[in-house]
C-alpha cells in the first residue's frame, strides 16, 4: 500500500487533491468510504479532538486500519486540529497517518517554537507521520453561523508562510485564503458561497513550497476550488457540507418510517445521503480524470 505522501503527490502532478472528510460516527466513515470506492479515489478521514473524544482514539484508528487493510484501498487517518502535544502523542501512538498540529491562535513565533518541537516528538514515535502546521485565522466551529466573522486581519501570507515552514519543517501548510469553518445559513440553503483568494494560494504556494490544505471548504464556490486546486491546494477539508447531509438524511428517514426502530433499516438512508455529498465533491477534487486506485 503506497503511502500518503506518495498519494499526495501523484495527485499534485496530475493537478488533483486529496478529499478530507470529518467523522464521528459509524455511518459518516461508511458513507464516506462507500463514495471513494466508488469513485476509486485515495481519501481522508479526520477527527478533531472533539471527534475523537466521541468515537475514541484508538477505535477509530482500528476501524481505518481494517477497512484500509480488508479492501486494499487507500483510505487515510488525520488526528484533525490537534491543540495539544498530550493529544498528539495520543493520535501517533494509535497510528494516525497525518496530524494537524494546530497552535495559529498563538502568536506565530510561539506557534512556530512548539510546532517544531511537536515534529519531532511526534516523528520520533512515527517518522512517516505527516505533520501539518497551521497559520492565519479561519475561524472555529464546523456549524451552521447566524453571521459571517472578520476574518481579512487573519490571512496569511507568502513570506509568513515561507518563514513558518522554514521555522518548522512541517511537512503541510493550512493557510487563512479566505476560507472558514462552517457554513453561513445562506450557504446551507445554497443562496451564497465562499470565494478563496487564488492570487493568494499561488503566493504561498510558490514561497513555502509545501502541500497546502485548504479547511472549511464546506459552502465554497466550485470553480473557486477547482482554481485553489490548479494553484496548489493537495488537501480539501470538508466538515459541514456533511453534517448538513447527515441529519438532512436523519430527519428524512425518521419521517418516512415514524414507527421504525431498527437502527440498521434507518440509517441506510442517512449513510446515502452523506455518500452523494462525499461523492459530489471528490469528483470535483478528482476532476473528470480519475485516480487509478494506488
Ligand atoms: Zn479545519
Amino acid at each position: 500500500m503506497r503511502q500518503l505522501r506518495d498519494l499526495l503527490q501523484q495527485a499534485q502532478q496530475n493537478g488533483q487533491a486529496i478529499g478530507h472528510f470529518n467523522v464521528s460516527d459509524l455511518v459518516l466513515l461508511k458513507a464516506v468510504f462507500a463514495a471513494a470506492r466508488e469513485l476509486n479515489v485515495p481519501v481522508v478521514v479526520g477527527l478533531s479532538e472533539g471527534e475523537r473524544e466521541f468515537v475514541g482514539t484508538r477505535q477509530i484508528a482500528a476501524f481505518v486500519r481494517n477497512l484500509r487493510e480488508e479492501f486494499d484501498f487507500p483510505i487515510f487517518l488525520n488526528a484533525d486540529h490537534t491543540h495539544s502535544l498530550a493529544k498528539g502523542i495520543e493520535a501517533a501512538e494509535a497510528g494516525f497517518d497525518s496530524i494537524v498540529f494546530d497552535l495559529s491562535s498563538l502568536p506565530i513565533e510561539e506557534n512556530m517554537r512548539q510546532t517544531k518541537q511537536a515534529i519531532e516528538a511526534l516523528k520520533a514515535i512515527n517518522p512517516s507521520m505527516l505533520v501539518e502546521g497551521e497559520i492565519g485565522d479561519i475561524g472555529s466551529g464546523s456549524e451552521i453561523h447566524d453571521s459571517s466573522p472578520d476574518l481579512s486581519k487573519g490571512l496569511s501570507t507568502p513570506e509568513e508562510a515561507k518563514q513558518f515552514v522554514e521555522a518548522t519543517g512541517v511537512d503541510i501548510l493550512a493557510p487563512a485564503v479566505g476560507n472558514m469553518h462552517g457554513m453561513l445559513r445562506s450557504m446551507v440553503k445554497g443562496e451564497t458561497k465562499k470565494h478563496l483568494d487564488i492570487e493568494r494560494i499561488s503566493g504561498i504556494k510558490k514561497a513555502a513550497r509545501v502541500f497546502l490544505t485548504l479547511h472549511g471548504a464546506s459552502g465554497t464556490d466550485d470553480e473557486d476550488l477547482r482554481k485553489a486546486i490548479r494553484a496548489g491546494v493537495n488537501i480539501v477539508h470538508i466538515n459541514t457540507e456533511l453534517r448538513v447531509a447527515w441529519r438532512q438524511g436523519l430527519e428524512t428517514a425518521l419521517a418516512k418510517q415514524p414507527d421504525e426502530v431498527v437502527p440498521y433499516k434507518i440509517l441506510p438512508s442517512v449513510v446515502n445521503s452523506v455518500r452523494d455529498a462525499v461523492s459530489s465533491r471528490l469528483r470535483l477534487f478528482s476532476g473528470t480524470q480519475l485516480v487509478q486506485k494506488a
